[in-house]
């Protein structure tokens, strides 16, 4: 790897240890560690995860890392220091903001994504793409998951980080997260390669859930059998995990997920009256396209046999659309 890219991994690797000691060791952490404490981190979790705390500084960051070597272009190339041309200053990406370092599947720290404190604009502030991190490769927690991911053979997928983190507080350790990036090509095929069971948890919002439905579909298509779960009132793993507990998380939200189909029906049904004939007819054709993707002619029957006896539809009716269907999109 060129002498650049591993200057940059150094200074990240620093970093990240010198946010944490803010962090956990200093007055001027205490702000953002109570923040966490109170939303229900531990001081485990936060070792664990390595969380830090970047000071509400203009260039900490830039002379702290300077006076250890690295030149202000290296700082700059790898995203932890701005230029600005105004002045022909640099200044610190990330102030005042809870710091989570993301590894690459090595371990090797390869950016930061950084929250506000409270209401802060953005919540997120994430490193840019650099030589040493492309955002739509990496999968959050991968590197510490994947021993659980083959054990298992099952990822569990989560939307943000703060869900990743306190699902695996509660035992679940094959968690990964996309960092609020739709799912991608790369993703995918780094999960083929450790496993073929994906269960998606991202957050019960709409948002959440038209992103839990693409991500379902890519998923579906590239081979990997899909299954989804959902929260109730619109809430987020993490929020769910602080009102009703770990174990509930555990057992009524993962334990209780649903298969693909069962997922799509209850997505497809949203916001439906099927009383109402056109929304009735409207749903029974997405439903029909959905059983038209499914690899298995038996289950492709068990779904149309379901439709047909919930809507006092003739089989054989539905059977025809469904191949016209199938047909039609070939
Ligand atoms: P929290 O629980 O800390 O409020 P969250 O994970 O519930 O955060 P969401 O709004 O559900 O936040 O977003 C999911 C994920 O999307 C976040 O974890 C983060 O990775 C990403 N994200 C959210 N807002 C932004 C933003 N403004 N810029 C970049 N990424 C963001
Ligand atoms: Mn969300
Ligand atoms: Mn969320
Ligand atoms: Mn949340």
């Amino acid at each position: 790897i060129p002498e650049s890219s591993k200057q940059m991994l150094e200074s990240h690797d620093l970093l990240k240890k010198f946010y944490h000691h803010l962090l956990v060791n200093t007055k001027e952490g205490q702000e953002a560690l109570e923040y966490l404490l109170n939303r229900g981190f531990s001081i485990d979790t936060i070792e664990k995860f390595q969380v830090g705390y970047a000071l509400d500084s203009w260039d900490f960051v830039f002379k702290f890392l300077s006076k250890r070597g690295y030149s202000a272009d290296i700082l700059e190339k790898a995203g932890l220091a701005i230029f600005r041309e105004r002045d022909e200053k640099y200044f610190d990406r990330f102030r005042d903001r809870i710091m989570f370092p993301i590894m690459d599947r090595q371990g090797n720290t390869i950016a930061f994504s950084g929250r506000a404190l409270g209401a802060g604009e953005p919540k997120y502030l994430n490193s840019p793409e650099t030589a040493i991190f492309t955002k739509s490769t990496i999968l959050y927690n991968f590197h510490n998951a994947r021993p659980h991911i083959r054990k298992k053979e099952q990822v569990i997928l989560f939307e943000g980080f703060a869900d990743c983190i306190s699902a695996v507080r509660a035992g679940v350790e094959n968690a990964v997260a996309t960092m609020g990036t739709s799912l991608t090509d790369q993703h995918i095929q780094l999960i083929k390669r450790n496993t073929e069971n994906v269960l998606i948890c991202y957050d019960s919002d709409s948002a959440g859930l038209a992103a839990a439905n693409r991500a379902s579909n890519m998923l579906n298509e590239a081979g990997l059998h899909v299954k989804a779960a959902l929260m109730p009132d619109n809430l987020d793993p993490d929020d769910y995990i602080q009102k009703y507990g770990e174990k509930s998380f555990v057992s009524d939200v993962i334990g209780s997920s649903l298969t693909y189909m069962a997922f799509k029906l209850q997505y497809l049904r949203k916001g439906k009256n099927v009383n109402n004939e056109g929304d009735r007819i409207q749903y029974i054709e997405e439903v029909l396209k959905e059983i038209s993707h499914l690899p298995n002619a038996v289950e492709r029957d068990h779904y149309l046999r379901q439709i047909s006896s919930e809507f006092s539809l003739s089989l054989d009716a539905l059977e025809k659309q469904q191949r016209q269907i199938f047909f039609a999109e070939r």
